[in-house]
């Protein structure tokens, strides 16, 4: 039986789906509460995760408060956003 190296798994926040973190883009938590890009996924902090797909980044430039599933507004600066979406192009 062939060995399967354990993947990490992180939850979307914005759909709560659940894939490899490698599959997903990381945010991490600047002290004024919002939250950045971490292209590399190595910067240390609290961090969340996001699907590579435009609804799903779409959710978090809208920070409307809560969705039907109960995710809570994540802040997220518009410019950001547009960053990932930009690296979304790029796959
Ligand atoms: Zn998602």
């Amino acid at each position: 039986m062939a060995l399967l190296k354990h993947i990490p798994e992180r939850t979307c926040v914005v759909c709560r789906k659940k894939a490899p973190k490698e599959s997903l883009f990381r945010l991490y938590k600047l002290d004024n509460g919002t939250y950045d890009a971490d292209i590399e996924q190595m910067i240390e902090g609290r961090g969340i995760y996001v699907c590579k797909i435009d609804s799903c980044l779409a959710q978090l430039v809208i920070g409307s408060g809560k969705n039907k599933k109960g995710f809570k507004q994540v802040p997220v600066d518009p410019e950001t956003v547009t960053i990932l979406q930009d690296k979304l192009t790029q796959i």
